[in-house]
């Protein structure tokens, strides 16, 4: 991948290949966020990352990201932070209380306590349900077919700020398709931001109307 030589050199290259892809688009690169993935690197590794400018970061457990992050946001107040990993229940009044962003809201139940911590907490978060796009039985996010359903529940029951979609699409299999389904699927519900796009295929995800792209190991390199 992309990690050459640093991170903050991996960085420049994937933000090179982002606008790349959005100009080809006919996209503004602004219109797309780089949510840059840190989990399991720790902060010598993420510190030369915000120094270098990116200031959103995305982690996929609650746990870990609360021993990390604190720290690093008490030093750098303009970082945001995306969950984008599952979200168990027992963990939303944390994870209300640190993030900024939640990727993964796939079930009524999370729904709904999602919604009395941002009201206990007064935070509102950005929030995305996750699409199972590929209807594959061992991933999480809510059908295809339940997604519109699900979606006006949330806002219209809960009143919840629901902007965006999230998927990840099948591994090994041709994603434009999936991304193209998801842009339907968001279309369909009225909103506007779609999460889709990884180190593998965060170009074709930027070609297909991705506005928030999720990128770990082009920048940070091999997970530990
Ligand atoms: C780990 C992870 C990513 C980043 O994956 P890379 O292939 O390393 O870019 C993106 N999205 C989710 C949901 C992840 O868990």
């Amino acid at each position: 991948m992309d990690h050459a030589s640093s991170p903050a050199a991996a960085l420049h290259s994937v933000r090179t290949r982002i606008a790349a892809a959005a100009a080809r688009a006919g996209r503004a690169p602004e219109d797309v966020t780089l949510i840059a993935v840190s989990k399991t690197h720790e902060a010598p590794a993420i510190l030369p990352v915000i120094a270098a400018g990116q200031h959103v970061f995305g982690e996929n457990r609650v746990q870990e990201a609360m021993r990390k992050w604190p720290p690093l946001r008490a030093a750098h107040p303009m970082v945001k932070l995306h969950l984008i990993g599952p979200l168990q229940t027992n963990k939303a009044r944390e994870a209300v209380a640190l993030f900024d962003a939640i990727h993964t809201i796939d079930r009524i139940k999370l729904a709904r306590i999602i919604a009395e911590e941002m009201a206990r907490q007064a935070r509102t978060l950005a929030l995305f349900i996750q699409v199972n796009i590929g209807a594959e039985p061992q991933k999480a996010g809510v059908s295809i077919e339940d997604a519109p359903g699900f979606f006006h529940q949330c806002r219209d029951e809960l009143g919840l700020p629901i902007t965006g979609l999230m998927c990840i699409p099948p591994a090994d299999e041709d994603p434009a398709p999936f991304f193209e389904s998801l842009r339907d699927i968001a279309r369909t519900c009225g909103v506007s931001l779609l999460s889709m796009g990884m180190s593998g295929d965060y170009e074709t995800a930027i070609l297909h109307g991705a506005t928030h792209v999720r990128v770990g190991s082009a920048i940070f390199g091999a997970r530990v």
